[in-house]
């Protein structure tokens, strides 16, 4: 187990030529206090939970205080905001560190809201605590739901004065990831005609991810098919969870097909396809049912990036992979959530429930939970289920097919119900859980409440009966929550 100083630690993005990235000096924090350590995070580089109780430890965890082998840069990229391109943006307010070698590969420590870079435009490079609180939580939620996505190991609270729509104080959350390479990182130098840097970046991170690509004759074509796939998996998995990502430009999209940059992200409670969880996001291009088209769009930007390293039609040819790669990884992960075997012959079922869920207004994790008791027996009526649709007799109608469907083969039923558990959430992150937490942690500086959801979202799936309070539908007061792309 290491402390802060026997970390092993390098930075190999650092090693690159200058042109990716600035160099960059973490501006400390104020008062830097612990407001959130994750110990499950901390044991993935081997960092001993203890640390976290030596009074430096803020200062190591918000960039104050150097860790050994550390090179704090700032990234360039560019990205589609919005449909739109910016030539320019790059990290304005994360400054990666480096990576902590470990036996399961490295993990690269970024600091989000450490201060100023050369890309913060018109920014503070500062992260309010508010939003610190959702990521840190976030994060860690979508790892326990089986997500792919960056990591938090901590956040880090401050006196520090930042002015949003209201005066906020200033926190730093430690993200981990194995790259937070993004797919405007190669965008910049699409635009700016540098075909060079694109294959150097390209290189980097086939030899560091994608090992098994690096000796391959046309290893660009499916090193861009590897991205499309794992970017076709991950909006499969957004949606059969019910997750709306509120900013999916380009510069926010992970070249390994993580859930990066949680900013306006907000889960369904009541069914609705259009969905929009960004408040500054008027004209719903990213509604929750718009995400996997948006990520099809996202990733021809970046096989236009990538065409100075391929022929036109391999990148078209790649890309033509995305809606089938999708399609199947949906009706999977659906199929899954219903307990029966997948197969293209499911989508009537699932379409059938997606509207019947829409129409009557119904809580989606909460159904898809108590559907895990379903009794498939004829007579059974199936209640409490049935009661969370006003119209009981469409569900009825519903429940007949199911029934059929079930009846047709499959795992005996408490098999089934088990399964189902271990695919349909108990816990997700409300907006108002996170909401309670942020109230107790900004108004109170009584941290617990994140400490207890970090605890509960690691266990999505178990019933942990003590808690059930969390899985219920928000409260009125709920309604009024809003959150916008100001962070
Ligand atoms: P986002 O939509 O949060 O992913 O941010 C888009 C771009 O704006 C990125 O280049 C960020 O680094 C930058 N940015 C966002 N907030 C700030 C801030 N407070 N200070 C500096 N740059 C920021
Ligand atoms: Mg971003």
């Amino acid at each position: 187990m290491h402390t802060f100083e026997t970390l092993p630690f390098s930075n190999s993005f650092a090693a690159l030529p200058s042109i990716f990235y600035s160099a960059v000096t973490p501006t400390p924090l104020a008062h830097p206090h612990l407001v959130g350590f994750n110990a499950d995070a901390a044991a993935l580089i081997g960092l001993n939970p203890v640390e976290a109780r030596r009074p430096d430890a803020p200062a190591y965890l918000s960039g104050t205080t150097h860790i050994l082998g550390a090179q704090p840069v700032a990234a360039l990229y560019a990205g589609h905001q919005f449909g739109y391109f910016v030539p320019q943006l790059g990290d304005g307010r994360a400054i990666l560190l480096g990576e902590v070698q470990t036996p399961h590969g490295g993990w690269e420590l970024q600091l989000k809201g450490a201060g100023l870079t050369p890309y913060s435009r018109n920014g503070d490079g500062r992260a309010v605590l508010r939003s610190s609180i959702r990521e840190y939580l976030c994060s860690e939620a979508m790892h326990g739901l089986g997500i792919p996505t960056t990591r938090a190991l901590s956040i880090v609270g401050s006196a520090d004065e930042v002015y949003r729509e209201q005066v906020e104080t200033a926190a730093v959350v430690m993200r981990m990831a194995p790259s937070f390479i993004r797919f405007g990182s190669f965008e910049v130098f699409f635009s700016r005609g540098q075909p060079d840097a694109i294959r150097i970046l390209a290189d980097y991170v086939i030899t560091r991810h994608f090992p098994e690509l690096a000796d391959v004759p046309d290893k660009y074509p499916h090193f861009l098919r590897a991205v499309i796939l794992a970017t076709a998996r991950l909006m499969a998995q957004w949606q059969a969870v019910g997750f709306a990502h509120g900013v999916m430009n380009t510069d926010n999209m992970s070249i390994l097909g993580l859930t990066l940059d949680y900013g306006p992200f907000g889960f369904l409670d009541t069914y609705d396809p259009g969905y929009i969880c960004n408040h500054s996001d008027q004209g719903g291009r990213y509604a929750f049912d718009q995400q996997p088209d948006i990520g099809a769009w996202n990733l021809t930007r970046l096989a236009q990036a990538l065409t100075p390293l391929m022929p036109v039609d391999a990148a078209k040819e790649a890309l033509d992979v995305y809606p089938a790669a999708f399609a199947t990884h949906y009706i999977d992960l659906m199929s899954a959530k219903l307990g029966i075997l997948p197969g293209k012959n499911n989508v009537s079922l699932i379409t059938g429930v997606l509207s019947l869920l829409h129409s009557n207004h119904v809580d989606y994790t909460i159904f898809w939970r108590a559907l895990c008791n379903f009794d498939s027996a004829p007579e059974a009526v199936n209640e409490p289920l049935r009661d969370l649709f006003p119209d009981r007799t469409a569900f009825d109608t519903w429940a007949i097919e199911y029934r059929a469907r079930l009846q047709t083969g499959g795992a005996p039923e408490t098999m089934r119900h088990e399964a189902m558990r271990r695919v349909n959430p108990k816990y997700i992150l409300r907006s108002h859980l996170a909401e309670i937490a942020i109230r107790r942690a900004c108004d109170d500086h009584d941290f617990s409440e994140i400490a207890r959801l970090l605890d509960l979202l690691h266990h999505p799936f178990e019933e942990q009966p003590e808690n059930t309070s969390y899985a219920s539908a928000p409260p009125e007061w709920a309604s009024r929550i809003s959150v916008s792309c100001s962070s």
